[in-house]
């Protein structure tokens, strides 16, 4: 794809022009304008990967070779490359994009007879980023005139001086119907370009109009700085369209991914490792203003998995290292529930999510006004994880005086504790959750153990309660074939018995289905036992704790997942599914242990994690056959 884009696009911009930008371009500046990059030793980089999920930097940056490679994905290339992925540009647009970076003028061979011209083709990225930019200018030159007097004394009132109003390039939609596109087609700008960039639209009539009338505008810039969009807000009562409007989506503009402010803040959310989340534009501006400078905000949409991604990427979210993300809310009743999705979100998200609320009710930008900087900061500095936040808040809808009270609020909040994606703090949760209701521990660790494998909650110690089928998240593929394993062996202990006591209990991932493991091994193994109800008595005696022996009871009577008799060949295939997904797991561990290995300086310990590795991958590769069947 690259090679044939490059093939059909060398006859336009002149070869050594090309390789002049390739030369002229620091890769290392390049990819860290969007991804953050840390030294990987030997004066290389490496960082997170912008092409897939993952949670340690496998993407690394060679700036004496300028080139970039990423192991988890096998992307790789030079700058003009990147550009084309990352910002999803053609090869032109990306060799004109490094070309303006680097100073370069770049000429064009349109034929080979006449001279060579300069520019006279641009890439579509490029151009609508330059009808944005003469948007901005005019927008911004309207602010001044006298019928923008409302959007003045809008920013006034919100304690935005000229200034503030001018860093942020803040204008005014005037009120007319065609001004910007007007002006805009004077200046060489087609009606496609303009449609295409959602600065104009076609009336009923056909002619092109502007799209935003009499509002206040914001510029919305992308991680580079350019404008890709603009919001804009409702001045006037006679307006009867929505408060906000925002640049619909366009090649350049995906409002899933848009931060406005991103590009002002974000060299202080990678280097203090936080950001914060603001609802609307002023904000972020009163944010900055106040001090807090890695303030970001969505633009006309909530905050979802693609915001997360560009931030996880600056922040160097990984396992080793955690990025802290602020969600701010005024503290109403609508703020609250954002904030108990924002939990659903945050699994996703590796490092620590806080949550600050403002106990007056205020956003950051009605807080200065009313107290001032230092009140802006003080919110960001009083934030709550989020686990708290929504402990107390369910915790607070029941009546603790009661019994009931505490064993409901306990059936409620368990459920968001077996949710805390870092295992090692949910002990932590526990206990606090058990002080919080003023219970004992046991019970409320059980609810929460019960939550996390999907069992309805036991009260106060006593059987659980069953209702409804109890699946340890069936959802899950993995979660199935532990299971399944773990029905063999329970119901078919002679058939199953020696291959199933060989997988240890390790291979088991989830927690319950550990538990049951063990207890099998405590109860002196599949092996030796015979099938039937005293086999059953056995184990269910040996599990530590309640819910393991409700799953032992369910496991029992559970239908196998095949039709007919299970013989051999189901209990080897069942397995070495079983063991497959750890031993990906542990071949995808060393494949990263071993990129973080200097070759050079280490070559002992490289080789022999190498040898590791391919003694894992024959494991693997066994594996597989013998989970496709053979024997
Ligand atoms: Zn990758």
């Amino acid at each position: 794809m690259y090679a044939e884009e490059v093939a059909e696009m060398a006859g336009r911009i002149r070869d050594e022009d090309i390789a002049l930008v390739r030369e002229r371009s620091s890769i290392a500046d390049v990819i860290s304008e969007v991804v953050t990059l840390k030294s990987a030793g030997g004066g290389n980089l490496k960082g997170l990967c912008p092409f897939h999920d993952e949670k340690s930097p496998s993407f690394n940056v060679s700036p004496a070779r300028n080139v970039w490679y990423c192991f988890g994905c096998g992307a790789g290339g030079d700058a003009i490359k990147f550009l084309m992925d990352a910002e999803h540009l053609s090869f032109v647009e990306s060799v004109e994009r490094l070309a303006a970076r680097a100073g370069l003028q770049l000429r064009y061979l349109e034929d080979d007879r006449s001279a060579p011209r300069p520019r006279p083709q641009q890439g579509q990225r490029q151009r609508l980023v330059a009808a944005h930019a003469a948007a901005v200018d005019f927008y911004r030159a309207q602010l001044g005139t006298a019928g923008a007097r409302p959007a003045r004394e809008f920013l006034a009132q919100r304690g935005f001086d000229r200034a503030a109003a001018e860093r942020y390039g803040c204008g005014f939609a005037p009120d007319a119907w065609d001004l910007l596109t007007k002006h805009l087609r004077q200046q060489g700008f087609s009606h496609d370009e303009l449609v295409t960039a959602g600065l104009s639209r076609p009336s009923r009539s056909g002619t092109l109009i502007d799209r935003f009338r009499r509002r206040l505008l914001w510029p919305i810039r992308d991680l580079t700085g350019d404008v890709i969009g603009f919001g804009a807000r409702k001045l006037f009562a006679d307006d009867d369209g929505p408060k906000y409007l925002n640049t619909p989506e366009t090649p350049i503009y995906k409002k899933s991914h848009v931060l406005y402010g991103i590009d002002l803040a974000k060299r202080e959310i990678a280097k203090q490792g936080k950001v914060v989340v603001v609802e609307g534009y002023t904000d972020v501006m009163a944010c900055h203003l106040a001090g807090v400078s890695t303030a970001v905000a969505t633009c006309g949409t909530a905050f979802g998995t693609d915001h997360i991604g560009v931030l996880r990427r600056l922040l160097m979210d990984t396992d080793a290292v955690a990025g802290e993300i602020i969600f701010t809310f005024d503290g109403d009743a609508a703020g609250q529930k954002a904030a108990l999705r924002a939990f659903e979100d945050d699994q996703r998200f590796v490092g620590r999510t806080f949550i600050a609320v403002s106990p007056d009710s205020m956003d950051p930008c009605e807080l200065r006004l009313a107290k001032g900087d230092l009140a802006v900061r003080d919110l960001v500095a009083r934030r709550e994880p989020l686990v708290d936040f929504a402990l107390r808040h369910v915790i607070n809808r029941y009546d603790l005086d009661t019994v009931d009270g505490r064993v409901e609020a306990m059936r409620r909040a368990a459920p968001l504790v077996a949710k805390i994606k870092d295992r090692e703090k949910r002990p932590e949760y526990v206990r606090k959750l058990a002080g919080d209701l003023g219970m004992e521990i046991e019970p409320v660790q059980r609810a929460v153990l019960a939550a996390g494998s999907g069992q309805p909650a036991g009260a106060g110690g006593s059987a659980p309660a069953r209702s409804g089928p109890a699946a340890p998240s069936l959802d899950s593929p993995r979660s199935m074939v532990e299971r399944e394993a773990l029905k063999l062996a329970l119901q078919e202990p002679v058939l199953a018995g020696p291959m199933f006591d060989a997988v240890e209990a390790g291979e088991y991932r989830h927690p319950v289905h550990q538990v049951v493991r063990a207890a099998i091994a405590a109860a002196g193994g599949a092996a030796t036992a015979a099938a039937g109800a005293v086999w059953i008595e056995q184990v269910r005696d040996a599990c530590a704790d309640l819910a393991a022996q409700a799953l032992v009871g369910e496991l029992a009577v559970e239908p196998l997942r095949i039709d007919g008799e299970p013989d051999p060949r189901y209990v080897s295939i069942t397995m070495a599914r079983l063991q497959w997904g750890s031993v990906t797991g542990r071949i995808k561990d060393l494949k990263s242990k071993i990129q973080r290995i200097n070759p050079v300086s280490n070559k002992d310990e490289y080789f022999a994690l190498f040898g590791e590795l391919l003694s894992l991958e024959q494991h693997a590769r066994a594996l597989r056959e013998q989970a496709a069947g053979g024997l």
